[in-house]
């Protein structure tokens, strides 16, 4: 069982950085508990354990001591930039660190930014008290520039925030080699029809991040079973894509 720590950055009395309406505290926790429904979603074989699911202080000691004495295989801790910069970068220790560090971070770097468009700014290393304390693989990850309007206005969509999340879910998956769970029940593999004349696909699991309009008749293998979705029913497409459950514009079958 591979235990994951996420650790959402600042919290209560340490807001983080804060511009354009927005603070660093409030979008790390968002990010976070995105990044644990995906994993919980359309993973298995792991438990996640969080330095905190509320608005709360939790200092930097006890982050580390709590994914310590856990015995977390991975450590990954989520921040928003600031200081007039764009786009998103990642740290390790710059002292010395395992292979698996190396990997992991590589994992976690090409996942987000196949999500993302922000600007790549780079793998980076730094000593930064998270990074040297945990005394297993960690990745700091810095997602855009709360202070750059550009930056802001994507973290401002919840669908972009979803985006982040599914990078760094599939990051951490990858690095873990969690198996994806299967869609279709019974061990059969499930598809789903068009029976509709055109029908939206969405990128990630939110109504509002349309993808492509695909037509009647078209059938796409389905990667993972159906699931809420706001107040409706989503699959997953073995594309990476969604589409709706309801059985007004889709038919489900297997073999
Ligand atoms: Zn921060």
């Amino acid at each position: 069982m591979a235990k994951i720590y996420l650790d959402p950055g600042h919290g209560g009395t340490d807001p983080g950085a804060a511009a354009n309406g927005l603070q660093e505290k409030v979008l790390t926790l968002k990010i976070a508990l995105k990044t644990r429904d995906i994993l919980n979603r359309d993973y298995e074989g792991h438990s996640i354990r969080m330095s905190r699911t509320t608005d709360k202080t939790v200092s930097l000691t006890a982050r580390t001591n709590d994914a310590n004495s856990w015995g977390a295989d991975y450590f990954v801790s989520i921040h928003i930039n600031a200081g007039g910069g764009t786009g998103y970068e990642d740290y390790i220790y710059n002292g010395s660190v395992s292979n698996n560090t190396i990997t992991y971070r590589d994992k976690l770097h090409a996942e987000v930014m196949k999500q993302v468009d922000f600007r790549n700014r780079g793998k980076k290393r730094a000593n930064f008290h998270v990074l040297r304390q945990s005394s297993m693989p960690a990745v700091l990850t810095e997602n855009g520039f709360i202070d750059t309007t550009a930056d802001a206005n994507k973290l401002k969509s919840d669908a972009y925030l979803d985006r982040i999340a599914l990078g760094h879910a599939n990051g951490i998956a990858q690095a873990l080699g969690l198996k994806r769970k299967s869609g279709g029940g019974d061990g059969k593999q499930g598809y789903v029809e068009v029976i509709t004349p055109s029908l939206w696909t969405y990128n990630t699991a939110n109504w509002d991040d349309r993808a492509v309009i695909v037509n009647q008749g078209e059938v796409f293998t389905v990667a993972r079973d159906k699931f809420k979705v706001g107040n409706g029913y989503m699959y997953q497409l073995k594309s990476g894509l969604y589409i709706t459950a309801s059985t007004q514009y889709v038919r489900y079958y297997t073999k």
